[in-house]
């Protein structure tokens, strides 16, 4: 990436700022299109919101309650494009709404069928009404007091930070420069008073340079009005910022292979339980906050919250005791005139121009990454006159792409890339035991990380290369000095660096822990 940041000489033609979803989509696209394409990382790619969602390949059937039809069928759409061109990342699951009220198989029935309705094409199974017996068949551990029944139907499951991981390296493949850990701490204006370019701080050097770009992309985030504020020091909020959490429990509250929708909690939002990677997801919650920090931390009420929903539909409550690992993140929600809960605010992105020409791209969900960056795109080369040029994302398959990859097991989401995981285990025997027993992970990823995927902390290995911290935060501690050895190892760090990076990643690692 430093040898490509070299060889340029004339200014970029995109300058994207944020490596989360969004940003690493829009220079996937740029760069398949054949512009030169900059993405700069202030941490590590997926750090914000990107490594934090609920995994939902998703249509959003509480989007249809709502009545925004387009945004159903759009993210339907993407569905399945998605399923199309990662189908190592993204595959299908079957949800389970419960249903304990006599109306709600009739209501949610005929929701649901038009949700398969609008998939058309793109469809991934047909909804039905279940009996109890059926429902129960399911979701084995499913609270039985009052159950009549349920409703099936299917929808989208991903590994987030996997599936960016890819994205980031088919963008380089197609020609991108992505640097992670690089900082935008400012941005540069041309003689007429346009923005022209960034200011970086490479964190790992120190540096500071400069990066001219034709148009400069702000993809932030949560942090969008940040910069926007950099360009124009009164520009009003776009963001509305809201927190979400989950809670990681065993496999045994949930060991079918359906997932609950529970479709209105006592708080009118939706709620899911979610088999993923060997271990039961649950979330989550819509707390709207202040501030995005970089590492957002779970509120007490929002666990509380979390655990007595699960407990009105799990024959075993999960109490705090039972929780493997707790993760927060922020929604870069677009703000709505006159407040409101941010539960309701559209999921719709949002493309805004700034007076001295910073293109903003905010809002929208990770399923609909590549429309937005079609969207992104088109605008930017129109804004910096470049020549027009086609989309070419729809039919793109992402690195790794591989049709059969459930037969590697764990490594699946590593697609084409897990032969060569393997290999690195046979060549090292030593490199394929699990580093924890409660985690399948080996040091043959960390490896892996650091060879070919820009993980540069042990953070980044534990939890966004593999997701160890995410399923299990004492067993990623567990791991943390023996991965942290093997990654010294390859890049030619000594104890003081495996020192820093085990005090650190303890300090994250407790985020995700509960006291005992
Ligand atoms: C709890 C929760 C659950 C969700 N569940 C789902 C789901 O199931 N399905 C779905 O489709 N969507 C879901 N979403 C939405 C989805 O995760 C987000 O829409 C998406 O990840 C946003 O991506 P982003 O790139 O815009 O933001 P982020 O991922 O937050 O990325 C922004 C990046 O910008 C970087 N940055 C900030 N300032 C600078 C700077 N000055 N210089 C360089 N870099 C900078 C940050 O470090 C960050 O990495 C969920 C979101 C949350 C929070």
């Amino acid at each position: 990436m430093y040898s490509r940041l070299r060889a340029r000489s004339g200014p970029w033609d995109m300058i994207v700022v944020g490596g989360g979803a969004t940003g690493v989509g829009v220079a996937l696209d740029a760069a398949a299109r054949g512009y030169g394409v900059l993405l700069l990382e202030q941490s590590d790619f997926g750090k914000g919101a990107s490594s934090r969602s609920t995994k939902l390949v998703h249509g959003g059937v509480r989007y249809l309650e709502q009545g925004n039809i387009s945004l159903v069928m759009e993210a339907l759409r993407e569905r399945g494009l998605l399923l199309r061109n990662a189908p190592h990342l993204v595959h299908d699951r079957a949800f389970v709404v419960p249903n304990y009220d006599w109306w709600e198989a009739p209501f949610y029935g005929l929701g649901l069928k038009v949700y398969n309705l609008l998939a058309g094409k793109y469809g991934f199974g047909t909804s039905r009404i279940l009996s109890r017996e059926e429902t129960l068949e399911r979701l084995p551990t499913l609270n039985t007091r009052g159950l009549r029944g349920g409703v099936v139907y299917y929808d989208g499951q991903f590994d987030d930070s996997r599936l960016l991981m890819h994205m980031a390296a088919t963008a380089y493949e197609n020609g991108a420069t992505l640097l992670n850990y690089a900082r935008v701490t400012g941005l540069t204006r041309d003689a007429e008073g346009f923005i022209g370019g960034v200011r970086v701080r490479d964190a790992e050097s120190g540096a500071e340079f400069q990066a001219q770009g034709a148009v400069v992309i702000n993809a932030t985030g949560p942090f969008s009005d940040d910069l926007r504020r950099e360009e124009d020091a009164s520009a009003e909020p776009l963001i509305a910022p809201s927190q979400g959490v989950h809670l990681v429990f065993a496999r045994d509250f949930l060991p079918g292979d359906s997932a609950i929708m529970v479709p209105h909690t006592s708080d009118g939002r939706v709620m899911f339980a979610i088999p993923w990677h060997g271990h039961t997801l649950i979330g989550t919650t819509d707390t709207p906050v202040a501030e995005a920090p970089l590492e957002p931390v779970a509120l007490e009420q929002e666990i509380d919250f979390i655990l007595s929903t699960a407990a009105l539909y799990l024959a075993r409550k999960p109490t705090r005791g039972d929780i493997l690992s707790v993760f927060a993140g922020i929604r870069p929600l677009v703000k709505a005139g006159g407040g409101g809960a941010t539960a309701t605010l559209s999921r719709g992105h949002a493309i805004h121009i700034g007076k001295s020409g910073l293109l903003t791209i905010c809002g929208g969900k990770w399923t609909t990454y590549r429309h937005m960056a079609e969207d992104c795109v088109n605008q930017a080369a129109m804004l910096a006159r470049l020549p027009e040029r086609p989309c070419v994302t729809e039919g793109l398959k992402l690195h790794g792409f591989h049709a059969t990859a459930a037969g590697f097991g764990h490594l699946r989401v590593y697609g084409s890339d897990a032969p060569r995981i393997q290999e690195l285990m046979r060549a090292d025997p030593a490199l394929a035991a699990p580093l924890d027993p409660e985690l399948p992970y080996t040091g043959a990823e960390a490896v892996w990380a650091v060879r070919r995927e820009m993980a540069g902390t042990l953070e980044d290995v534990l939890a966004r290369r593999t997701r160890a911290l995410f399923l299990n935060a004492r067993a990623a501690v567990r791991m943390a000095p023996r991965t942290a050895a093997l990654m010294a190892g390859e890049l030619h760090r000594d104890q003081q660096w495996v020192a820093e990076q085990l005090r650190s990643f303890e300090a994250v690692a407790r985020n995700y822990m509960l006291a005992p």
